[in-house]
């Protein structure tokens, strides 16, 4: 019989949200695969866990993966903890999911503290539709990409950064979104919880003249159908009729239907618009 791979949660700064149920996995499984050792130790030792441990991290997550397979595939039950929090998430953890569903070893998760979703709770923006950003990427063309992307992005965005990098993202966030509404999560369920909702350009001038200290999810409001429609109506503002009448057929509307959206914009009769296509006196 394979073993399995229990995906472990395990706390983001607070011990009590140590679930027993990842305790007993914990104690009962015949290998831990942790991103951390030296930091995980810690964690099994207070609970009393005595199961062997090994590394697994961004730098031997391929190779370890295979290896923790064969285990499994000899019948070990190998557990995954990340350095906090829910494995998978913003960590190596899902190559390792990938490669035992590939090979037909079964996946258990068990749920328990994730940054994200206890910022996003805590942020007072809009949680009904989110997305999950993670770390921004350091490539500075595929930065640029994502950040295009965030700026028509209508869902609230968590993004995870760290204290050293704070000011530069806030930076770029403020560069490619303009001002908008922004929570920062800092030292989330620990001593120094801090919840700061502001905007992106006060917290920009806070953190330049304070240096940020401790782990941050920064939680930005998605883009408003009202700033939208402010955007599209300053788009077409420089525009002849006729470029604003091309918009709207380049994006598949009929003539009839163009004409009447371009009189709406403009707050015009359709008739005016009618007369700048044909010319005055044909309708
Ligand atoms: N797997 C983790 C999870 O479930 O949230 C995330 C791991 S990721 C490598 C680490 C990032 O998570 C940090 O840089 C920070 O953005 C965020 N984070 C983790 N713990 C946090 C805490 N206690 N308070 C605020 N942010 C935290």
């Amino acid at each position: 019989m394979p073993g399995m791979l229990y995906l472990c949660a395990t706390p983001i700064g607070n011990l009590g949200d140590m679930t027993p149920r990842v305790v007993e996995t914990l104690q009962n499984v015949d290998l831990i695969a942790a991103e951390d050792t030296r930091n995980s130790i810690k964690l099994l030792n207070h609970f009393g866990i005595r199961t062997s441990m090994t590394s697994y991290h961004e730098y031997n997550k391929v190779e370890k993966a295979d290896y923790l397979v064969e285990q499994m595939q000899q019948g070990k039950n190998v557990a995954l903890i990340s350095d906090a929090g829910t494995p998978a998430i913003s960590d190596p953890g899902e190559v390792l999911v990938q490669k035992c569903q590939e090979r037909g070893i079964a996946v258990t998760s068990l749920p328990g503290p994730a940054a994200c979703i206890t910022a996003l709770t805590l942020s007072g923006l809009s949680s009904r539709r989110f997305c999950f950003e993670g770390f921004l990427p350091s490539d500075k063309k595929e930065k640029t990409q994502i950040l295009a992307e965030l700026k028509e992005e209508s869902r609230t965005i968590v993004i995870y950064e760290a204290p050293h990098h704070l000011v530069r993202t806030l930076g770029e966030l403020y560069g490619a979104l303009g001002e908008r509404r922004i929570t920062l999560c800092r030292e989330l369920t620990k001593k120094f919880e801090t919840i700061l909702p502001t905007t992106i350009g006060e917290a920009l001038s806070l953190y330049e003249r304070e240096e940020p200290r401790g782990e941050y999810v920064l939680v930005v409001e998605g883009k408003s159908l009202r700033q939208k429609e402010e955007e599209r109506q300053d788009s077409w503002q420089s525009m002849t009729v006729e470029e604003h009448m091309a918009l709207y057929e380049k994006g598949g509307m009929d003539q009839k239907t163009a004409m009447k959206q371009v009189a709406k914009d403009r707050g015009v009769p359709k008739r005016e618009i009618y007369a700048v296509i044909h010319g005055p006196g044909m309708h």
